[in-house]
């Protein structure tokens, strides 16, 4: 047994217990405070900042529970690891008898590296089963940190073209890409997350480069077409902050489909939803 570092603090906003889309099984998925992209579609913009920070209005629904929940009027709260396995192994049962575990999201999971790091170490020892859901922007020493402790990567591709990359998330694809690479050549477990947002992922061009990518790539597990979705819209004015995409509707089933159908070109197993 390695030694609980108990003086390793992190900044999460939320806690969702019974998660059936972030990875196998049921899981409890952690959200990190802090994300370095600002995409148009996020639907969690209180998760950008990585200090917690003050929102307007009330009834912001947050999951974290009692133990950790901090004023009424800010999101975001500083845990300790020991704090936060407690919470997450108050699901052990479920995650044994469904084949799942839990998943560190955000955010930006990877913001919080030392944290993230023992976190995952802590969950390995306990003997969960582990998923990053991640952006893939950090420096790649972060992801040879973490690699053996994390038992599936959760891998966003949203934009290929450099240019379109940056007006839509704030930073270049650059990064993400050789990050990606490294992960399949070191054989990782991976799973792509492709947000489908009309009019900015799903032209013909994007897609089709997107997979002329992935079919150089050897350990890819799925790929799961997201829906670019509304859940967040409330969210942006009580952070004060622009939401670009008010006049996008979510796509339907059948655009979906199609979408799907574009990418039955690869051998992966394709997945509509998380
Ligand atoms: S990477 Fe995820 S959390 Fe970060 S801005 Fe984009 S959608 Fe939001």
């Amino acid at each position: 047994m390695t030694e609980v570092k108990t003086n390793i603090r992190g900044i999460i906003f939320d806690i969702k217990h019974f998660a059936i889309h972030d990875g196998p099984g049921i899981r409890t998925t952690v959200f990190f405070k802090g994300c370095p992209l600002h995409c148009w579609w996020c639907h969690n913009p209180e998760s950008h900042k990585i200090l917690p920070e003050k929102y307007e209005g009330s009834n912001f629904r947050c999951n974290i529970n009692h133990s950790f929940s901090s004023q009424n009027d800010e999101v975001g709260k500083e845990v300790t690891i020991p704090e936060l396995m407690r919470e997450i192994e108050k699901d052990s049962v479920f995650y044994e008898e469904s084949g799942g575990g839990v998943t560190f999201s955000g955010g930006e999971p990877t913001m919080q590296p030392d944290f993230l790091s023992s976190l995952l170490k802590e969950c390995k020892e306990t003997g969960l089963h582990t998923s990053v859901d991640t952006s893939g922007y950090a420096p790649t020493r972060i992801f040879e940190k973490i690699i053996d402790h994390t038992d599936l990567f959760l891998y966003d591709l949203k934009l290929m073209n450099d240019e379109l990359h940056k007006k839509y998330t704030g930073v270049s694809n650059t990064l993400i890409h050789t990050n990606l690479k490294w992960l399949d050549e070191n054989h990782k477990n991976i799973c792509i997350r492709f947000p489908v947002v009309p009019g900015i992922t799903d032209s013909k061009e994007n897609i089709s480069e997107t997979i002329n990518f992935l079919v150089k790539l050897e350990n890819i597990s799925e790929i799961n077409l997201l829906p670019y979705h509304k859940a967040g819209e409330g969210k942006y004015s009580r952070f004060s902050k622009e939401n670009k995409l008010s006049q996008i509707t979510t796509p339907e089933n059948g655009y979906m489909e199609k979408v799907a159908g574009q990418f039955k070109t690869l051998s992966h197993k394709i997945k509509i939803g998380g």
